[in-house]
C-alpha cells in the first residue's frame, strides 16, 4: 500500500455504481437495522435504491479519531474496494479502526481471518438471532455454537456478536431456539472474558430480562441502540453500553435522540452497521466506515457538546469495551 493519507483517492467515488450487495436471505442479516421501525426495509426496494444512489461523498475528516464498533465488510460481492482501501478511506476521514462483525459461521470465519491481516480491525463472532431457528431446525445449532466458541478464543476476537433477540423477523415459533442461542452466546462471553454485542429488534424487555436472569457479561453493548430514554436509563443502571448508528440522524428517530440525551456519556459508542443504515441525508445509499463522521457530528449537535471532546470520549469508551487495537 503506497498511498499516503494526503494522496489518498476516495475509493468510493460518489455516483459510481457500488458493488452488488448480498441481499438478506429471510433475515440472515440485520439489513434495515434493529431500529424498531427506524430502519429501511432491507428488501429489494432498498437494494435498488442503494445501487441507484452510489456511495455518499467523503465527509470533512474528524480531528480526533473515532472507531466504528460494528461493521460488516463481508456483505459485499465483487467489491471494487479492498478492505485495506476501505480502512484507508475510513482513516483519512478520522475513523481509525473498526470491529468486523460475524453473523453466521462463514462470516465469523471470515472475521477471524481478516482481523489477523490488518491492525485496524478487531472482530466479533456469533450466529445471528434470525439464523438460530434455521440452524436448530436443521439440527446443527449446537455444532455451530461450538465452532463460534473456538473462533471467539482468538486474541483479536474481542466480542460475541451479533447475538440477541429479533422479534421483527422471527415469529413465535422460532423464539425458543433464538433465546437458547442468545443464552449460549452470553455464557461463552462470560467464560472467555469477551464483550457481548447484542442485536435487539423489537425485543427490549426480553433482552433485559435474559441478561438479568443469566447474569450479564462484564461488558455488554446494545448495538444499533433502538430503545427510548427508558431503556437508556436501564442501560445506565447496569453499565451496559449503547452504540448509536446512522439511525440517530433519521428524521423519525426522536426516541433515539432522547435516549442519547439521557445515556451516561461513559457508555456511548458509535457504529455504522455498514452497509446498512446510512446516516441522513444519504439514507438508502450504501454505508461504509468512512461515513461515521456524519453520525458523530449529528450526535455532537444533539448533545450540544464540543465535537473533539465527544470523539475522544467515544474512542475511550470503545477501547474500554474491546481493549486496544494496537
Ligand atoms: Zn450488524
Amino acid at each position: 500500500m503506497c498511498n499516503s493519507a494526503a494522496s489518498l483517492r476516495h475509493p468510493y467515488a460518489a455516483g459510481e455504481t457500488p458493488p452488488a450487495y448480498r441481499e438478506p436471505d429471510a433475515g440472515l442479516t440485520d439489513a434495515g437495522g434493529n431500529g424498531g421501525g427506524n430502519g429501511d426495509d432491507g428488501g429489494a426496494e432498498a437494494a435498488r435504491r442503494r445501487r441507484k444512489g452510489g456511495y455518499p461523498p467523503l465527509p470533512e475528516p474528524l480531528a480526533v479519531p473515532v472507531i466504528d464498533n460494528h461493521t460488516h465488510f463481508d456483505f459485499r460481492e465483487g467489491p471494487p474496494v479492498s478492505i485495506g482501501d476501505a480502512l484507508d478511506a475510513a482513516e483519512a476521514a478520522g475513523v481509525r479502526g473498526a470491529v468486523q462483525v460475524g453473523t453466521d459461521l462463514a462470516s465469523s470465519r471470515f472475521t477471524a481471518e481478516v482481523v489477523e491481516q490488518d491492525r485496524r480491525l478487531l472482530g466479533a463472532v456469533a450466529l445471528h438471532p434470525n439464523d438460530a431457528p434455521l440452524l436448530a431446525g436443521a439440527g446443527t445449532l449446537d455444532d455451530a455454537l461450538e465452532e463460534i466458541e473456538r473462533l471467539a478464543a482468538g486474541p483479536r476476537i474481542r466480542a460475541l456478536g451479533e447475538t440477541g433477540l429479533d422479534y421483527f423477523r422471527t415469529g413465535e415459533g422460532g423464539r425458543g431456539s433464538q433465546l437458547a442461542s442468545f443464552r449460549r452466546h452470553i455464557d461463552i462471553a462470560k467464560r472467555l472474558g469477551k464483550a457481548l454485542q447484542i442485536h435487539d429488534r423489537d425485543a427490549h424487555d426480553d433482552v433485559v430480562a435474559t441478561l438479568l436472569a443469566d447474569g450479564a457479561p462484564e461488558r455488554v453493548v446494545l448495538h444499533c441502540f433502538s430503545g427510548d430514554a427508558g431503556l437508556a436509563r436501564i442501560c445506565n443502571e447496569h453499565g451496559w453500553y449503547m452504540s448509536f448508528a446512522g439511525t440517530v440522524t433519521f428524521r423519525n428517530a426522536g426516541n433515539l435522540r432522547e435516549a442519547l440525551l439521557v445515556a451516561d456519556p461513559a457508555l456511548v459508542l458509535t457504529e455504522t452497521d455498514a452497509p446498512f443504515l446510512t446516516p441522513h441525508p444519504f439514507r438508502g445509499r450504501p454505508n461504509a466506515a468512512y461515513l461515521v463522521p456524519y453520525t458523530v457530528r449529528a450526535m455532537a449537535g444533539i448533545l450540544d457538546t464540543e465535537l473533539d471532546a465527544l470523539c475522544a470520549r467515544l474512542t475511550a469508551n470503545t477501547e474500554a469495551v474491546y481493549g486496544s487495537w494496537d
